[in-house]
C-alpha cells in the first residue's frame, strides 16, 4: 500500500507544550497546521507539570485562563528550601506583576487535552495521534515534509514549514544534521511517588542534606518525589539495596518515614537522566525547532515547559503572517532563534552555575554541609527571593502574544 498523502503550510513534529502551543496559535492566526504526535493519548508519569506565571500570562492574553484554571492543579506562591538547619524561602512569587502570582502544578496531560481542545475549535487545526514522524522530505537543499507512520500505515507530509517540536531526543532535529552543543550535568534524578495525607504540608519541600537532595511536589493526593544523585550513581544506590533507599528518604522527610514502604520495588523508581544540551543553529531552510528539541534544559527551577511555551509564543508571533502569505523565508527562522537563544542561553548559565555551585558540592559533601554563598545570602536577606522568583517564574525574555485571532 502506498503512502497517504497530505499537504499543509505547517506540520509540527510533537504534541508537547511547545508543539501544542504553536499548533493552538498559529491556527488562531489562519494558518493551516498539523499537530503529529507519536502516542496515542497525552497520558505521561512523571512529566513537567508546572505552569508557570508567564504561561498563565499567555493563557490569559488567549481567553483561556479561567477555563484552565477550572481544572484541578495547586497553586505555590513559595519554593521553600531546607539546608542541612537552614530553613529558608528560595523564590517568593507573590510579589511579581503578573496575573497569577503563583506556579499551578497540573499534570502536563490535563494541559495539553485542555490546549487540543481549545485548538480544535479553528478550523485550520488538526492533530494526528499515534503519527510518529520517522524521516525529513528534502529538496535541493530545502526540507519540503516529512515521513510519519501512523495506525492507518506510512504518511507522507508536503509543508512549507516542518517544526521539530519533538523533544529532547528529537527525530527532526538528528534528521537535520543540526549541530548540538552539550554541556556537562553533576547529576541524575529518580522520580517516584508516594501517597500523601491530610495532615502533611502544603508547600513543595527541597531538603538539601550532605550527599542528598531531595525534593517533594504537593500533587494533591500523592507526593511526586524527586531524588537527585550524582550522575551515573544509580547502580551504586541500587547495589546498597532498596531498604537503605527507603531509610534515605525517611530521613530526609520524617513525617513519610510510616510510608516508605509503598517503594515496592525499583520498577516504582523511574530513573531521569538529566541532559542540558542547545543546538547552534536552530532551523534549516523549510525547517525550525523549538523548545526540548532546540535546547534540552536542565530539571533546575523546573523552567523547560515555560521556555517551550515562550519559544512557540514567539515563533507564532514571528512566522504566522509569512505563513498564512505563503512567503516564508529562512530569514524569518533565524528571527525566531535571534529572539529565543539568549534568553535560553541565559537560563542554562545560570542553571549550569547552580548544578556547579550548589548541587554538585552538596552532592559530594560527605557529613556536614555549610550552606553555599548564594543560599547564605537568600536566607539573610529574604527580599533577595524575589529574583529566582522573577527568573523561575517569568524568564528573561517573557513572550506576549501578538498574532491577531483570524
Ligand atoms: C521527569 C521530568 C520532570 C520534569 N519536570 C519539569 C518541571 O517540573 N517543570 C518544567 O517546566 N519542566 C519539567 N521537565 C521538562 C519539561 O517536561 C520539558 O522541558 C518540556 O515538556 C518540553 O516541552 P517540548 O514540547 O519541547 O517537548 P516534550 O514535552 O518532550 O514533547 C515532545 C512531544 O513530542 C512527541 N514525540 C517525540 N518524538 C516524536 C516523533 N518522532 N514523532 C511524533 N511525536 C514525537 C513526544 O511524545 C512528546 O509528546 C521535566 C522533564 C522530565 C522528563
Amino acid at each position: 500500500m502506498g503512502a497517504e498523502r497530505v499537504s499543509v503550510r505547517c506540520c509540527i513534529a510533537g504534541g508537547g507544550p511547545a508543539g501544542m502551543m504553536l499548533g493552538l496559535l498559529l491556527a488562531r492566526g489562519g494558518v493551516d497546521v498539523l499537530v503529529l504526535e507519536k502516542h496515542a493519548d497525552f497520558l505521561r508519569d512523571f512529566r513537567g507539570d508546572t505552569l508557570h506565571p508567564s504561561t498563565l500570562e499567555v493563557m490569559h492574553e488567549l481567553g483561556l485562563l479561567d477555563g484552565l484554571l477550572k481544572l484541578p492543579h495547586q497553586k505555590v506562591m513559595r519554593l521553600k528550601g531546607q539546608f542541612d538547619d537552614l530553613a529558608l524561602t528560595v523564590a517568593d512569587f507573590t510579589h511579581l506583576r503578573t496575573r497569577c502570582r503563583f506556579i499551578a502544578f497540573m499534570p502536563q496531560w490535563d494541559f495539553l487535552n485542555f490546549l487540543a481542545e481549545k485548538a480544535a475549535r479553528y478550523p485550520t487545526f488538526q492533530l494526528r495521534m499515534r503519527a510518529e514522524v520517522t524521516d525529513l522530505i528534502e529538496q535541493e537543499g530545502c526540507i519540503a515534509g516529512l515521513r510519519a507512520e501512523t495506525a492507518d500505515g506510512p504518511l507522507e507530509i508536503r509543508a512549507s514549514l516542518v517544526v521539530g517540536a519533538d523533544g529532547r531526543h528529537s527525530v527532526v532535529r538528528a534528521r537535520a544534521g543540526l549541530p548540538v552543543e552539550e554541556f556537562g550535568v553533576p547529576m541524575d534524578v529518580l522520580w517516584f511517588r508516594l501517597s500523601r495525607r491530610s495532615d502533611d504540608p502544603d508547600d513543595p519541600i527541597g531538603r538539601f542534606d550532605a550527599g542528598r537532595i531531595f525534593i517533594m511536589l504537593n500533587r494533591g493526593e500523592y507526593w511526586q518525589c524527586g531524588f537527585v544523585i550524582a550522575k551515573g550513581s544509580r547502580d551504586e544506590l541500587q547495589a546498597r539495596g532498596l531498604p537503605a533507599f527507603r531509610e534515605s528518604v525517611a530521613q530526609l522527610a520524617p513525617f513519610l518515614a510510616d510510608r516508605v514502604g509503598e517503594l515496592q520495588d525499583w520498577a516504582a523508581i523511574k530513573l531521569l537522566t538529566v541532559q542540558v544540551d542547545r543546538l547552534r543553529r536552530w532551523y534549516r531552510p523549510g525547517l525550525l525547532c523549538l523548545g526540548d528539541a532546540a535546547h534540552a534544559m536542565s530539571p533546575v527551577g523546573g523552567v523547560g515547559i515555560n521556555l517551550a511555551i515562550q519559544d512557540a509564543v514567539a515563533a507564532a508571533n514571528l512566522l504566522a503572517g509569512p505563513l498564512r502569505a505563503g512567503r516564508l523565508t529562512t530569514e524569518d527562522l533565524r528571527r525566531v532563534q535571534d529572539r529565543r537563544d539568549w534568553p535560553t542561553r541565559v537560563t542554562q548559565r545560570v542553571q549550569l552555575f547552580i548544578q556547579d555551585r550548589i548541587i554538585k558540592r552538596v552532592l559530594g559533601a560527605a557529613d556536614t554541609l555549610t550552606p553555599p554563598l548564594p543560599i547564605r545570602l537568600l536566607a539573610r536577606f529574604p527580599f533577595l527571593s524575589r529574583i529566582p522568583a522573577r527568573l523561575i517564574g517569568l524568564g528573561v525574555r517573557p513572550e506576549h502574544v501578538k498574532t491577531p485571532s483570524v
